[in-house]
């Protein structure tokens, strides 16, 4: 007995490392991580500015070393689960853990399969194209995911719709039993790392128990619920009276009608759903066309509004390294994105820049992520990232609430702003985009964490999406579906294994923060003004209080951040319901008599 003791003392002493050895640790991982992540960042930017197989390959490459080398860190990281730590270095250990969307089990054929799932499911994604046999003599066989955006956006022939999206759900039943294959391998990953499965890894980067999380989304979703409730039920109406039967009066609405091929975002019907005399008067795409606004123009406006809350302009190197205008020579990925490519200065968007108002509202919303990005360059590596992954998001997008029509009064875009009379047209465009968007961005994730959880299995994986998508949204597919069909994987962040919540927090705080900003910039003060009409430009009140938030990077807790900007800790879905309030009012009166709900 005696001896045994003896044997095993040493071992347990030696499982318990250091504070000093903690510390080399951290900073050996902080050096990494860097030194990859620049690499990896130079990478990508070269492969999208210029796709070839051979960018494809070298960025494919320097991405597998930072994911190995993050799993290799997470696990290095829990050998310091029992050393007392200062709440600094406790909390970088706490985020090498936490940091992956995928976690590789350590078997290496397990560790290679699951890379090569999730690569060909990501590709499987990206090649997906609908060949219908009415195409099959012409030049042009095949539809791709920016022709069915686009037919799905543009046509009001229920039959094309129709056709178009069931075309598009025929990509995805081949990736099912991959996806299934891939759910199991990635838990086994999560698991070695000391997660449950994948969901609650996913959910636990939220400074709170992966549960609370769960039921903070609960709560956040009731508080906007009645608000989706009056929209959907207005929408119902008019497509009804558009469409006929097939938008039943009071059940779900068919997936194919909104406007978009996930439902996700309905503003592309605003037209058909507009009242009278809802139009504000001006149309800034025209006033930029007008003007003669130049691509590099565009930018200037977007940086001009953060100089005027007092931050500093960009760096020279952003406008010499940025793409701006698309290429004529070659392939490059358009989707507009923020870049900080040296972690430091080495700011960039990188955007194929159209002259619309669309483009206009872009450009505020990828410099956010930049001047973010500038923000919290002092702190230590692990923590130049936003307060939690839905702050990146929202900051371009509470700027972008800021283009108001008393913003464009001040750029002298038009001589004075539309009465209030106008608002519901410019309040009822925001819902369809900002409002339809909710219970679509809490549901992937809804489903995923099921699924990773294994509540939901492959026999019942397509109901399971249907049910939610009925649950939440009030849609129905147009087409009955049975598990042959695999429709998750119609939408990119599936395949690609991208979490989703982040979208559905962005789409809270922006308005969080815009309510906060406001009222420090003044606005409505004792002025009256709706929260829809307050603009934060030229308030260098404002801009201090959101750069104190910004600063903190991911140093803090999030509910610290939300702190700085807006004076409470807890997420606040009334903003939504302040913001809309005047269109809340109108909706009411126009269901009057009408069903609402499903
Ligand atoms: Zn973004």
């Amino acid at each position: 007995m005696k001896t045994l003791i003896f044997l095993l003392a040493p071992a347990l002493f030696a499982a318990t490392p250091s504070v000093q050895d903690a510390k080399k640790f951290l900073d050996d991982a902080e050096q990494k991580l860097d030194k990859l992540g620049v690499e990896a960042g130079r990478a990508s930017w070269v492969q999208e500015n210029f796709i070839t197989d051979d960018t494809e390959s070298l960025a494919a490459t320097t991405n597998e070393r930072v994911i190995a080398e993050a799993v290799r860190l997470a696990k290095g990281a829990t050998k310091f689960d029992k050393t007392k730590l200062p709440p600094d270095m406790a909390r970088k250990m706490m985020l090498l853990k936490i940091g992956l969307t995928l976690a590789a089990p350590s078997d290496p054929a397990e560790s290679a399969e699951v890379t090569r799932l999730a690569a060909s499911l990501d590709g499987a994604y990206g090649k997906g194209k609908y060949c219908p046999d009415r195409l099959a003599k012409a030049e042009k066989k095949c539809l791709d995911i920016e022709d069915i955006t686009e037919i799905m956006a543009t046509s009001t022939n229920a039959d094309e719709l129709l056709d178009a999206w069931k075309g598009w759900h025929s990509i995805s039943p081949p990736m099912k039993d991959s996806f299934a294959r891939f759910v199991e391998l990635s838990n086994k990953g999560a698991r070695e790392l000391g997660f449950k499965d994948t969901g609650a890894m996913w959910r636990s980067k939220y400074d709170m128990p992966p549960d609370d999380f769960a039921k903070e989304l609960d709560r956040l979703w009731d508080q906007v619920r009645p608000l989706y409730l009056s929209l959907h039920a207005y929408v119902r109406t008019k497509l009804h009276e558009k469409y006929g039967d097939i938008v039943p009066a009071n059940g779900p609405i068919p997936a194919h009608l909104l406007g978009n091929i996930w439902s996700q975002d309905w503003s592309n019907i605003y037209k058909l759903i507009a009242p009278k005399d809802a139009d504000p008067g001006y149309d800034l795409t025209a006033i930029l066309k007008q003007r003669n606004t130049k691509p590099l123009d565009m930018v200037h406006y977007g940086e001009s509004f953060f100089t005027s809350l007092g931050f500093a302009p960009l760096p020279l190197t952003f406008w010499q390294r940025s793409l701006f205008v698309k290429p004529q020579d070659r392939e490059v990925v358009c989707h507009a994105s923020a870049w900080d490519i040296d972690n430091v200065e080495d700011l960039r968007i990188k955007m194929c820049i159209n002259i619309t108002a669309e483009d206009f509202s872009t450009i505020h919303h990828e410099l956010g992520h930049n001047f973010y990005q500038r923000a919290y360059d002092k702190q230590p590596i692990l923590f130049r990232d936003s307060a939690n992954d839905g702050f990146h998001e929202a900051i371009g997008d509470t700027i972008a609430l800021s283009i108001t029509p008393e913003y464009l009064v001040k750029l002298g875009f038009i001589s004075k702003p539309p009465d209030a009379s106008k608002d519901i047209g410019l309040l009822l465009n925001k819902a369809l985009e900002k409002i339809a968007f909710l219970p679509f961005g809490l549901l992937i994730d809804q489903w995923r964490w099921k699924v990773f959880s294994g509540e939901i299995t492959p026999e019942n994986y397509n109901k399971a999406w249907w049910d939610l998508r009925l649950k939440y949204q009030g849609i129905a597919p147009p087409v009955s579906r049975t598990e042959h069909d695999f429709d998750p994987g119609a939408k990119y962040h599936v395949p690609a294994n991208v979490p989703y919540t982040r979208y559905f927090l962005a789409d809270i705080l922006q308005f969080q923060f815009h309510r906060a900003l406001s009222q420090t910039a003044g606005c409505p003060g004792n002025t009256n003004t709706p929260l829809n009409r307050c603009s934060i430009y030229q308030s260098k009140e404002a801009g201090q209080k959101l750069n104190a938030m910004l600063e903190l990077g991911l140093s803090k807790p999030w509910q610290d951040a939300l702190y700085q900007i807006s004076g409470t800790r807890e997420m606040d879905a009334t903003a939504i319901r302040d913001y809309f309030a005047p269109l809340q009012k109108w909706l009411d009166e126009q269901n009057r008599g009408k069903p609402v709900g499903w």
